[in-house]
């Protein structure tokens, strides 16, 4: 799950770093106030789910109340990487000195957390990432004792030479590594974290990602979630107990269980053929799943076919044959069903299938032929 900059300097604020206070105003009056109660200069910041808001023109300074308003009038009317300001985050300006990176993700290849330090924070982040990796002072962490503070040190003082600064750099990383811990986040970035003209050390801007699998055992973070920047299939599809991530293909896919609905894109892949979502139905038997995975997919416009492919285990097939024979009843899909029913109960799910408007299959290879067929013809005949 993604949040936004404010709710992220929350959290890292309860966890100690340093950052500066900050007001959320949803209109340029509250911004002008906020600018008020800080005294001038501010920084006025677009709340979106997405980075590069600086370069975006999402980030501006204000040297006056008027000029706040103004600022905030601009940017709430715009759309950064195609989605709608409805949020700006007003906060006192830094002079800045120096920006650095911060940040603490997963390292899946060493199944370790890895804190990452650069030296040349700020906006051109994914450049020097891209042109000069080198740069980045990887340290993984112990999965069980966390980042150690001799390691935090030894990171810091490739950042900064000098003592007061690498000492607090360092302090930053223990708390970070801390509230990454603490958050069950599987991302925590302050980009920049700056040293002021002043010699302090303050956290500018903040991203987390939380773990979306560990939300239950934080159930005040849940509320942290913003439902007008998710996509409203993406929505759905939780609220029902689906897995479902939109992808650009013209194929749809409804299967059930992570791997079988990964190899199943794999392969539409392979024959030349482009998903249109990842979708798992999960392992129980409910025709209503299969109701509400056709109404999500068939919101999508691109769907030009739809693919069927269960793996009766826990899921009987003619729990699905039963759903599927609802939806046909009931709302007559406006694209081809491709479909195979393997498992548990599928002699009687071939028999209840055997008079419907659909095409089967049994092989896993010829499924997926089948469906890419059937969206190319849709696609010329449309
Ligand atoms: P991002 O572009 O979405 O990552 O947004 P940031 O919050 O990181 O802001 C982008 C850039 O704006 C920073 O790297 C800073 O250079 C600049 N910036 C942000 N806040 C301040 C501030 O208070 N004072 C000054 N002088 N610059 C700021
Ligand atoms: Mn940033």
């Amino acid at each position: 799950m993604n949040i936004h900059e404010y709710q992220a300097r929350d959290l890292l604020r309860r966890h100690d770093l340093p950052v500066p206070p900050q007001v959320v105003a949803s209109t340029p009056e509250e911004a002008a106030n906020a600018a008020r109660e800080f005294d001038t200069p501010v920084v006025v910041k677009a709340q979106v789910h997405a980075g590069g808001r600086g370069k975006a023109g999402g980030v501006k300074l204000a040297q006056s109340v008027d000029d706040a308003r103004a600022r905030a009038e601009e940017i709430l009317g715009m759309q950064i990487k195609g989605l709608d300001v409805r949020r700006v985050l007003v906060a006192p300006a830094v002079d800045i000195a120096r920006e650095v990176y911060v940040g603490i993700t997963l390292d899946r290849a060493a199944a370790r957390p890895v804190l990452m330090l650069c030296a040349e924070g700020g906006v051109d982040i994914e450049e020097v990432a891209r042109l000069t990796p080198e740069k980045i002072v990887r340290t993984h962490l112990d999965p069980v004792r966390g980042l150690q503070p001799f390691a935090a040190r030894a990171a810091s003082f490739q950042v900064f030479s000098e003592g007061r600064a690498a000492l607090g750099l360092a302090r930053v990383c223990l708390r970070l590594a801390a509230a990454f811990a603490a958050l069950d986040a599987t991302l925590v970035e302050i980009n920049p974290l700056v040293v002021t003209t002043a010699g302090d050390i303050l956290a500018i801007d903040a991203k987390i990602n939380l773990d979306d699998n560990a939300l239950t055992r934080h159930p005040k973070l849940e509320s942290l979630r913003d439902l007008d920047a998710e996509d409203a299939r993406e929505r759905k599809a939780r609220a029902r107990g689906l897995s479902y991530i939109h992808l650009d293909g013209d194929v749809a896919c409804v299967v059930n269980g992570a791997g079988l609905a990964m190899a199943t894109m794999d392969l539409i892949q392979h024959y030349g053929g482009s998903p249109a979502n990842f979708l798992d139905i999960g392992g129980s038997s409910n025709p209503e799943k299969v109701t509400t995975a056709l109404e999500i997919i068939q919101s999508d416009p691109n769907v030009r076919a739809i693919l069927f492919n269960i793996f009766g285990g826990i899921t009987r097939c003619d729990d699905v044959a039963q759903g599927l024979l609802t939806v046909i009843e009931t709302s007559p899909p406006r694209v081809p069903l491709v479909v195979r029913l393997i498992g548990t109960n599928e002699e009687r799910a071939r028999e209840m299938l055997a008079g419907a408007k659909l095409e089967t299959a049994s092989g896993m290879d010829e499924v997926v032929q089948k469906a890419i067929a059937a969206a190319r013809s849709a696609g010329e005949a449309s």
